[in-house]
């Protein structure tokens, strides 16, 4: 079977491992010798209730899921969460209010739609710049994981995070302590890319597109005591405890997108699991920081060494501004040799480059050299 020779850093939808694709394709027209596709499965049939029942058996492995949580497969994307988590979980105190953290972009637009629902608290002193100020907020040893600087309020009725800010590349590398206010993150761009203590938070989701699928179809985890608390205007299809239920099949699912989640999150299993993905992860990081940090300022990553992130690295040319015209060289120097989806995000401008669980040590070794040779020729 031919090889892929391009490779993919886009920051998602994103590379899905050259296996899962293979079998994806061997098995289009005809699932299972059944004679239909997935695509063309009923959602009640005993063929996709087999999938479905993997893809949650597996997940509750690879995250060793305590059995008091609920897995769910959702429409809606990350964005939807934005909206389902504070009509779900808002109103489990009476003062209807949640304190969020405000790291960059996703963050900000999920604490400006629970303002629809309620009072929001923004728990730390307003940041000018995600990138060079996210270290008040993540510099934090495990010890101490939460800086004087916060003020969180025990009647909130959760703290919401987004552990892996993906268009400015800011990390969490440590869980937010709440003294026993539910904790809830948005974990889309680091979800199985290193293992997680899954019972110190009351919900996580996460869109597939980046780590664990394709687009389509959204986990979310929730411990079963937050199920039930919905407001009443939460539109029925965002409800927890319907979708819980019905095993989230209150209406048609992304049927596909689950079967490529199940491919994906088999694969992970098969490559040594999240401990595995968190080695591999770091590694692919170490490489492209390192050639940044020893560029002598030819590369700038403006995140602050302790947030940086493992699975999106922004950086600019010469400057924190950049440098246009050579950034444009280098996307289309890479382009050249095959490596596309570098530019960063529109919002933010120069590279970004995602180093997602199906990026490999190989397809990282490729930038990493280039960009020494980039540097080489116009340092
Ligand atoms: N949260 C994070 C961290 C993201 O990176 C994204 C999208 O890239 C979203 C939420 C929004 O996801 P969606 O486009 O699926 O709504």
């Amino acid at each position: 079977m031919e090889q892929k020779s391009t490779i993919n850093f886009g920051a998602g939808p994103a590379k899905l491992p050259q296996s899962v694709l293979l079998q994806a394709q061997k098995e289009l027209l005809s699932y299972n010798s059944l004679g239909i596709s997935v695509l063309e499965m009923s959602h009640r049939s005993s063929d996709f209730s087999k999938i479905l029942n993997k893809t949650e058996s597996l997940m509750r492995e690879l995250l060793n899921i305590p059995d008091n949580y609920k897995v769910m497969f959702l429409q809606g994307g990350g964005s939807g969460q934005f909206s389902a988590v504070p009509l779900n979980l808002i109103g489990l105190k009476e003062d209807r209010c949640a304190d969020y953290l405000v790291t960059g972009t996703w963050s900000a637009k999920a604490a400006k739609e629970a303002e629809k629902y309620g009072k929001v608290n923004i728990v730390h002193p307003k940041l000018n710049s995600y990138t060079s100020e996210c270290t008040i907020l993540c510099r934090l040893s495990s010890r101490n994981s939460r800086p004087s600087s916060w003020t969180l309020n025990p009647s909130a009725s959760y703290v919401y995070y987004c552990c892996n800010e993906t268009v400015h590349g800011v990390e969490y590398n440590f869980i937010p302590e709440t003294n026993g206010v539910v904790l809830v993150s948005d974990m889309s761009s680091n979800f199985l890319s290193r293992p997680v203590d899954v019972s110190k938070f009351g919900l996580i989701f996460a869109g597939a597109q980046k780590n664990v699928g394709c687009a389509g179809v959204t986990v979310v985890i929730v411990r079963e005591d937050l199920l039930g608390h919905a407001l009443k205007e939460c539109p029925i299809v965002l409800d927890y405890k319907v979708q819980a239920e019905s095993n989230s099949l209150y209406n048609t699912p992304p049927c596909f997108s689950i079967y490529i989640m199940c491919l994906v999150l088999e694969w992970i299993k098969n490559n040594g699991g999240s401990i595995a993905m968190e080695n591999l992860n770091n590694q692919k990081s170490s490489l492209i920081y390192d050639i940044i940090n020893n560029s002598d300022g030819f590369y700038v990553c403006p995140v602050d060494q302790p947030c940086r992130s493992r699975m999106n690295i922004p950086f600019r040319l010469k400057t924190e501004e950049g440098d246009e015209a050579l950034e444009k060289q280098f996307l289309d120097g890479a382009a050249k040799r095959g490596m596309i989806s570098l530019k960063g995000h529109r919002s933010v401008g120069g590279i970004r480059a995602s180093l997602y669980n199906a990026v490999t040590l190989e397809d990282t070794e490729a930038l990493a050299t280039y960009m020494k040779e980039f540097k080489k020729q116009h340092m």
